[in-house]
């Protein structure tokens, strides 16, 4: 399914695990630092960037 929603200042995620666009809808307010969850396949992202629209982000390891 190709269908892409900018809802978010038309900013795009990719998550770097599943290579899917992570919905940022649920992320209003999204920053750098900020620790969003891809909803494909529920890997933690910390937002490294959001400039240009492209957010770029670094898998979490939880491993404690
Ligand atoms: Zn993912």
């Amino acid at each position: 399914m190709i269908n892409q929603q900018t809802e978010t200042s038309g900013a795009v995620c990719i998550c770097p695990e599943c290579k899917n666009p992570v919905d940022l809808s649920r992320y209003p307010n999204l920053a750098a630092g900020m620790v969003i969850e891809c909803n494909h396949c529920g890997m933690t992202l910390l937002v490294k960037d959001t400039a240009n629209g492209q957010v770029q982000t670094e898998i979490v390891d939880e491993g404690k």
